[in-house]
């Protein structure tokens, strides 16, 4: 602690939870049900919302819908899909206590307000080439089936009957360690500008949602993500966590993780690794992004199988000129990504934002006119408005209609019910690049969500969850799991709390 720090105030707990967000929320009240005396602090004026889609293995609407997932084949399968850069006993954790924690959450917040979990009836293992899986749990109205309800309002209600004290405009500044234990932190109240000292007698539990607002931190741990998004969707995440916990003793992963979704959009002649704005809103957000059409890079090739989780064609185009590409796509575009069949935020039919294919279009439509979006009545005409080769498009388009023809993806082996011809005009094409919607590596824990050390004891005191936490993702977050990063969250966020209230 700094000596010459004016501290104006101090406030006592048993825990503490920095951060009101969907780590945080849950390690509250699970804390204050343990009937500890809780505080949980968030530097903005209100919490972070509560993700729609949670995903878990054998909650109760899972088992409603008849969905089964094989625990063992999933964790192996994330396992794998992390190329075994993970702390599988951390996966472990996750799929044995998701059901419990979004079970908790139906039962304590969604039922006593008119809602259920919905489990996502249409997400199942494909075949090798493209395996899913239907962990997603989304908040339904009962009385309107079909209709998504927010439930973080909620979840504030159920933290005050708990008791929870919730502070919000306070910051954590930094951890305050004596002998040995963690004991609380210093803060900043940023109506009041005054400094507080909140003291945690059974641990202090970090959950302020990992750095992908910090460029500079981007910058030492993930600097292709710089590179490859064009957008950060998490303004709120400078790294407070991961940073301060690392001035205590604690230690991160080594390799970088982030969730990114493909539908981050950039303008013809603008480059997209030297655009990287923030957004809290989902502007500029092309649904269809997400969607197997035609990719090509700059030079109007083809490039890489489109068929792929989220990150992959960012990274595939990363090793293409300028890591730049364009989807490109014709009139029949609704009717060919109904027979896509995505899973997740990318099918049509996503509860809430994307019901119809009349919405994608319209939501694609409206960025012809932005500016973003090129639409031409030849492929021609398409290319130049790319700026791009125009043999070589055309080049193209015409050996993958030839595939398509064939059903048979001679050059990247696309599934068949994903080829679809690009001839009937007009044309349509855009640059996509990636949304970084948040980082997912950081701090070593134990299964107990508690901060280890580099002699891989825990730090007493001190927890972390959420995107703060590490071991658990590398890479690429899997959209073939929706739901998983809230879900890692929320999880281990209850964990995390229901541990520190039984400590001494
Ligand atoms: C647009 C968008 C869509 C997403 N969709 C999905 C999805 O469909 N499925 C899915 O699984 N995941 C999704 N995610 C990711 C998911 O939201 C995150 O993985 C999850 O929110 C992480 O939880 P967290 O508690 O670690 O962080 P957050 O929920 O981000 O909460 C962190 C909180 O800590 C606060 N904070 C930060 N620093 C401090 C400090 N110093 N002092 C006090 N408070 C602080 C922040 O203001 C914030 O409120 C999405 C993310 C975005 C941005």
């Amino acid at each position: 602690m700094d000596a010459n720090l004016k501290i104006t105030k101090e406030l006592d707990c048993d825990v503490l939870v920095v951060g009101a967000g969907n780590a945080g929320m849950q390690a509250a009240a699970a804390a204050a049900e343990a009937g500890s005396k809780t505080i949980l602090i968030e530097k903005e004026e209100n919490e972070n919302m509560l993700r729609l889609s949670v995903a878990a293995v054998g909650s109760k609407s899972q088992k409603r819908a008849g969905n089964y997932i094989d625990k063992h084949d999933l964790v192996n399968y994330m396992t794998a899909f992390a190329q075994g850069r993970v702390d599988q006993k951390l996966i472990y954790t996750w799929a044995n206590h998701s059901a419990e924690t979004v079970d908790w959450t139906e039962e304590q917040v969604l039922k006593p307000n008119g809602l259920s979990w919905r489990s996502e009836p249409d997400a199942f293992n494909r075949n090798l080439r493209y395996q899913a899986w239907p962990t997603q749990n989304d908040p339904e109205l009962d009385n309107n089936k079909g209709k998504l309800s927010p439930y973080t309002p909620f979840f504030i209600e159920k933290l005050k009957d708990l008791g929870v004290d919730i502070h919000f405009k306070l910051a954590m500044k930094s951890i305050n360690k004596e002998s040995g234990k963690v004991t609380g932190i210093i803060a900043y109240d940023l109506e009041n500008e005054i400094y507080l000292k909140i003291n945690a007698k059974k641990g202090t539990i970090l959950c302020t949602g990992g750095y992908s607002a910090n460029t500079e931190l981007l910058e030492k741990w993930n600097p292709l993500s710089l590179k490859k998004n064009v957008t950060n969707d998490s303004p709120r995440a400078n790294g407070d966590g991961i940073v301060e916990a690392i001035k205590v003793g604690g230690w991160k992963d080594e390799e970088p993780a982030q969730l990114v979704f493909d539908r981050g959009m950039y303008k013809p002649g603008e480059e997209a690794t030297k655009v990287y704005k923030e957004s809290e809103e989902f502007g500029d957000w092309l649904w269809l992004g997400s969607q197997p059409f035609l990719k090509v890079n700059k030079n109007g090739e083809r490039f890489a199988n489109e068929s792929s989780p989220y990150e992959y064609i960012l990274n595939a185009a990363a090793y293409e000129p300028d890591y730049a590409y364009a989807m490109i796509f014709d009139a029949n575009y609704g009717d060919d990504a109904l027979e896509n069949h995505m899973v997740g935020c990318a099918r049509i039919g996503f509860p809430g934002y994307m019901l119809s294919k009349e919405a994608l279009i319209e939501n694609t439509e409206k960025y012809i006119d932005k500016g973003f979006v090129q639409v031409a009545d030849s492929l021609e005409e398409l290319a130049e408005k790319l700026q791009m080769p125009k043999d070589k498009l055309i080049q193209t388009v015409e050996r993958y209609n030839e595939c398509c023809e064939k059903g048979i993806d001679e050059d990247f082996g696309k599934e068949k019910m994903r080829l679809h011809p690009v001839k009937q005009g007009p044309y349509y094409g855009v640059y996509l690049a990636g949304r970084n919607l948040c980082t997912l590596d950081g701090l070593r824990i134990n299964t107990n969500m508690q901060v280890i050390d580099k002699n891989y004891d825990p730090i007493p005191g001190l927890y972390a969850a959420g995107n703060d936490s590490g071991g658990f993702f590398c890479g690429s977050y899997s959209e073939r799991l929706p739901g998983l990063a809230a879900s890692r969250a929320q999880t281990f966020g209850r964990l995390a709390g229901k541990h520190a209230a039984q400590q001494d």
